[in-house]
């Protein structure tokens, strides 16, 4: 059983937007109240806060006079932003997060989660239980018959878009196993090099859109702030952000989709851990090509097919040592693409000769039976395919 998230978009009438803005108000108070007691419980006394602790929190606040507006929505998706606060911090602990921030209601993504308490669904018709009427959704593909929902997540975007993802445990069916490997090297020239010497362009999807961006920009630097033109003007600047983003979630979906089709195991770099992070010029190039996006994609759907993905040591000289020969360059700056091994003469592409060593480096690791996984729970599994 694997769980999986099928994404729709929704249209909410008025009624269930203003219920709605609500609910995502009142998820944001109860999750940044949650964390700053746990911060102040840890920092001040060393203390803990337990799940049970931070709902016992939950409903003392919501006895309180001044606080009894958050009992008028639906009390669910309070205690799921709970479990999700919880979740956020079991991943910091892992090290798979950084540590948890408050919400703010100019975030670009707000969202509410339902458990099948606080939600029905009947002969393909979706609706929230406080609700007089179901959601509007628009079924752009098919949810399949046999599984069995698990919650549902109410979702508004920057671009005042609605969406419904829905959470379901499924049954899938493992791929049939293969016998190809590939060593994957994450570039910045191109996206990605890889050991069977393809490379894949980068998308520059921001690029492209950039003088679209800068020409609603200075539109809206133009505005008065608050007034109604202003309001328009900064949709239109959303709205270009959230098709880059949407531009980008697709060529990575169908990227990662072919990698794991094509490939039983798949061997590439472990960029938490990279030394490129740390340096601020190369942390936007590796957060705008989305990396750990296309790494986490890669991991989920192996996991589902029956795949396997190898984190190599990025410490591990790949670019400096010679595939054919082994020997490890001086020094080899970022700017030299191509280079020539003193020892034994072979002409190197960069970033080809880099992803056959992590997939050298890949195998050996898999070999030795080293623990290669890493599982940050409750990944957000919107848009997944
Ligand atoms: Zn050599």
């Amino acid at each position: 059983m694997i769980n999986k998230a099928y994404k729709y978009r929704i249209y909410p009438t008025e009624e269930q937007k203003v219920t709605l803005a609500k609910t995502f108000g009142c998820v944001r108070f109860v999750y940044n109240t949650a964390l700053k007691a746990k911060t102040d419980a840890w920092s001040n006394e060393q203390r803990n806060m337990t799940y049970v602790q931070t709902s016992a929190l939950l409903t003392e606040i919501k006895a309180k006079e001044e606080f009894i507006w958050l009992n008028e929505v639906s009390s669910v998706p309070l205690q799921q932003s709970l479990r999700n606060l919880q979740s956020a911090f079991k991943n910091f602990f892992d090290k798979c997060a950084s540590y948890p921030k408050f919400k703010s209601k100019h975030d670009t993504y707000q969202s509410a989660k339902y458990v099948n308490t606080a939600y029905t669904f009947r002969d393909g018709v979706l609706k929230l239980a406080k609700d007089k009427e179901p959601l509007d959704v628009r079924w752009s593909r098919q949810l399949p018959k046999a599984a069995k929902l698990t919650s549902i997540t109410i979702s508004k975007d920057s671009s005042n878009r609605y969406f419904v993802s829905i959470q379901v445990e499924d049954e899938v069916a493992k791929k049939k196993p293969l016998t190809t490997a590939i060593g994957i090297d994450l570039g910045v020239e191109s996206f990605l090099a890889t050991s069977n010497g393809d490379k894949v362009k980068s998308i520059n999807v921001f690029r492209k859109s950039q003088a679209k961006l800068a020409k609603e920009q200075r539109r809206l630097a133009k505005k008065v702030k608050g007034s109604g033109g202003y309001q328009r003007a900064k949709l239109k600047v959303a709205k270009v952000h959230t098709k880059i983003a949407d531009v980008r979630k697709d060529f990575l979906h169908k990227l990662s989709t072919k990698l794991i089709n094509e490939n039983q195991v798949i061997c590439l770099e472990d960029l938490r851990i990279s030394n490129m992070v740390k340096n601020r010029r190369l942390s936007k190039v590796i957060s705008d090509q989305g990396w750990f996006e296309f790494t986490r994609q890669l991991q989920y759907k192996a996991d589902w097919y029956g795949r396997q993905v190898v984190f190599v040591d990025p410490f591990y000289p790949s670019s400096k040592r010679c595939f054919e020969c082994g020997h490890v360059a001086q020094r080899l700056p970022l700017n030299i693409r191509k280079w020539t091994c003193s020892a034994c003469n072979h002409e190197h592409d960069r970033d080809i000769n880099a992803s056959k060593n992590i997939l050298a480096a890949g195998l050996a690791v898999l070999a030795n039976g080293a623990n290669v996984r890493r599982n940050p729970t409750n990944v957000e599994l919107s848009n997944s395919q």
